[in-house]
């Protein structure tokens, strides 16, 4: 738990959030500011910069993002849907405790 990063507070519970799945290594809520029907941020419980340093440091926790993703797509009734990681800030993170974002609900195109 890092007392200053956002998301750390979202699971100690200090910020409110719409949670709409948990495990023991991951919570997922609702985006506040959605860019799509859906759009849910799964992060670990655990604090890591990015998805990166989440990997190295707990593969299997990087993997049961995944795994939570899947699960929130079907909850969701998604036909298809996009995962994202933004790295760093040149890829437009802003949020520096990693996060997936399950991105669905609507006809998207490639690129952008
Ligand atoms: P990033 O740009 O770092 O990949 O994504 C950060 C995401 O966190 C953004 O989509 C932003 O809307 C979301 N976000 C920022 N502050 C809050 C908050 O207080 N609560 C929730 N639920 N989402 C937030
Ligand atoms: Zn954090």
């Amino acid at each position: 738990m890092t007392t200053d990063c956002l998301f750390c507070r979202i699971v100690a519970g200090d910020i409110p959030a719409t949670v709409v799945h948990e495990t023991a290594t991951t919570l997922a809520f609702r985006d506040i500011n959605p860019v799509a029907p859906t759009h849910v941020l799964v992060v670990p419980r655990s604090h890591y910069e990015n998805a990166a340093a989440l990997a190295a440091g707990e593969p299997a926790t990087a993997a049961d993002l995944l795994t939570s993703a899947s699960a929130i797509a079907e909850a969701e009734g998604l036909d298809g849907y996009r995962l994202v990681f933004n790295t760093g800030a040149d890829a437009g993170q802003t949020v520096f405790h990693a996060h997936l974002h399950v991105i669905g609900g609507t006809t998207m195109g490639w690129p952008a």
